[in-house]
């Protein structure tokens, strides 16, 4: 049930008392200090879920009466609204594969498909199909961060500039941005990223989509990686884009490469746009999906 995060303690603690099973809240959260950190948002409800054993039907239906009951006392309270108590079975063997259910085969961009690895895609023939396990580096779904950097790499996909091309991956992650720039036919591409899991996980992706031979990825960061690239990809956030300015300008091949910076919360553009400038990076194009941003930038 939707509840008023005033009333959030009330109400779980009147489930608890029917619902032996514990009562689970999903707290609202706001996003703040460039999208790394979650405050509660107190202008929109929580939702709480009890569990009840179903197994003694008539025992379900006392407790869900009770918890009626007593709901109905706390609204009597004058708290803000409470809604209503929501009651549905939920079958035990479905939780094992329920989580699967929240990845669904998402298309981004024109071509460019991100399948799980248990489901099935049927596309078009040019479609680019990347397999991907969601494991720890991977969220629900693809942050908007990442799809501006895949619709980007479509983007330069289309212009001509990845077949052939070299690419850093910056902060790779599940290897997501890396593979794309490998499957829409970068000659070799290096993933870098600072926490081993992403560099285990990229890796694992890599061999999933048949593109070891092309993508490598290790432990390190900006200082480790070489270069100058023909394509330099960083979904990073903006602090770190800010301090790297001067090492991305230089990963970067003058005259033809090409950056794409991403994880760029909003009102940090323009420290990110000041930092790029004064290292020499011309920014020349901007996406934006909500609340972040997506830089082009080049070196003249
Ligand atoms: N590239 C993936 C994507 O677009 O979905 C993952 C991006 S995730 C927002 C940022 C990644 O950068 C994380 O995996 C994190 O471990 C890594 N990272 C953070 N600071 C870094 C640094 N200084 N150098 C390299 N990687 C870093």
């Amino acid at each position: 049930m939707a509840v008023d995060p005033e009333a959030v303690e009330a109400v779980s603690e009147i489930l608890s008392r029917v619902a032996p099973g514990g009562v689970s809240i999903e707290q609202p959260f706001a996003l703040i200090d460039e999208g790394l950190a979650a405050r509660p948002d107190p202008e929109r409800p929580a939702i709480l879920r009890a569990y009840l054993p179903a197994i003694d039907a008539g025992a379900a239906d006392r407790a869900v009466r009770e918890a009626r009951t007593l709901l109905g006392h706390l609204q009597a309270f004058e708290l803000r609204p409470i809604g209503e108590l929501e009651v549905r079975p939920v079958h035990e063997s479905d939780w094992a594969e329920a989580w699967k259910r929240h990845f669904p085969v998402l298309r981004v961009g024109r071509r460019l498909v991100i399948r799980p690895t248990w489901r099935r895609h049927r596309g078009a023939p040019d479609d680019v199909v990347l397999a991907l396990d969601p494991g720890m580096a991977f969220g629900t779904g693809l942050h908007p961060t990442t799809r501006l950097c895949l619709a980007g790499i479509e983007a330069w996909a289309d212009e001509g500039r990845v077949t052939g091309a070299s690419v850093l991956d910056l902060g790779c992650g599940s290897g997501i941005l890396a593979i794309a720039a490998a499957r829409f036919g970068a000659r070799s591409v290096l993933g870098v990223d600072t926490d081993p899991i992403a560099v285990e996980a990229t890796v694992a992706n890599a061999r999933r989509n048949h593109v070891t031979r092309r993508v490598r990825a290790a432990r390190g960061s900006l200082a480790m990686a070489g270069g100058p690239f023909d394509l330099v990809l960083a979904n990073l956030i903006a602090s770190l884009l800010v301090g790297l300015a001067g090492g991305l300008a230089a990963a970067v091949r003058p005259g033809t490469g090409r950056l794409l910076a991403s994880g760029i919360f909003i009102d940090r553009e323009p420290d990110v746009r000041a930092a790029f400038e004064s290292a020499g990076l011309t920014v020349i194009g901007r996406s934006h999906e909500t609340d972040w941003v997506a830089l082009e930038a080049r070196v003249p």
